[in-house]
């Protein structure tokens, strides 16, 4: 048991994050608060203290962090939103408080695999062959470019309703995670998807759809991951994002590793 609790800001938006928030709540060891985006409208409830909305680039992150005063950062947000993990390790290196990361670990391509690594959302839009059914499970803020593309005929699955009315050949499937095998295998068979256009996220969440592209023997158009800095410290898996928090705290690490 600390001496005195500890006050943990969590960025959030992922499921990881929601269940770091659970078993930091129930240790009751220390105070937790999460950060959203507020990129959904709509959001289920949530353990501990919430907070939603930008904090203002790296240096309304410092402010937040100093005037909360925040003694750590769990960095639990999506392997793919970098701008909000690279202003993390800045903000708190600035405020002298560790950042720690929980690095989901990427999907690996098995043998019998055909995915098309690309770098960008542009080079995914890119590379879908003209007269291809594309599901396309990228999100709706990234979903736009894929509408020029009135050549193939897109399945556009994400949480909410993107800004705008998408063109006709975009079909909307709104659905939030996690998605079971026969869900995927249904969907699959459904819209008769040709190819899948995925980010490579991680996670067990959303892996289905990957052993239903190899079960129907799709390609898969693979958008790689961006680079991220180095924070204090990083682990793959919850449990040891957990001891890696509380040792931190521990020893009052601020360094990166
Ligand atoms: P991003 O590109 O890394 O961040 C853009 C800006 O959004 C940040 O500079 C920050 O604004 C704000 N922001 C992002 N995450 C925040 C958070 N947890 N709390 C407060 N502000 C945050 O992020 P993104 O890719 O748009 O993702 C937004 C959120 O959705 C993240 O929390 C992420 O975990 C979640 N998410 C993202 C994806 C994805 O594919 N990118 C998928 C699932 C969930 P300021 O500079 O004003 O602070």
């Amino acid at each position: 048991m600390p001496a005195e609790p500890k006050r943990i800001l969590i960025l959030g938006g992922t499921l990881e994050a929601r269940k770091l928030a659970e078993r930091l709540v129930e240790q009751d060891l220390h105070r937790v608060i999460t950060s959203f985006a507020g990129r959904t409208r709509e959001r289920n409830a949530h353990p501990g203290e919430v907070r939603v909305g930008g904090f203002g680039g790296i240096e309304g992150l410092r402010i937040f962090v100093e005037s909360e005063p925040i003694d750590l950062i769990a960095d639990a947000s999506h392997p793919f939103a970098a701008q909000i993990s690279s202003n993390a390790v800045a903000a708190a290196a600035q405020a002298g408080i560790p950042c720690v990361r929980l690095d989901r670990p990427p999907w690996e391509i098995a043998a019998e695999d055909d995915w098309r690594p690309v770098s960008s959302i542009e080079e995914a839009v890119a590379a879908i062959p003209s007269g291809a059914v594309a599901l396309v499970t990228v999100g709706r803020q990234e979903i736009a470019p894929f509408f020029a593309r009135d050549d193939v005929r897109i399945v556009a699955r994400m949480i909410e309703q993107p800004d705008g009315t998408p063109p006709a050949h975009v079909e909307l499937v709104l659905a939030r995670p996690p998605f079971g095998l026969e869900e995927e295998r249904t969907l699959f068979a459904d819209k008769d998807i040709g190819i899948l256009v995925a980010k490579n996220s991680g996670g067990e969440s959303t892996a289905a759809k990957l052993v239903v592209a190899r079960e129907r023997k799709l390609p898969v158009i693979m958008i790689e991951r961006p680079e991220l800095p180095a924070a204090t410290g990083s682990a793959a898996s919850l449990a040891d994002f957990l001891d890696l928090i509380h040792e931190t705290l521990r020893r009052g690490d601020i360094g990166a590793s």
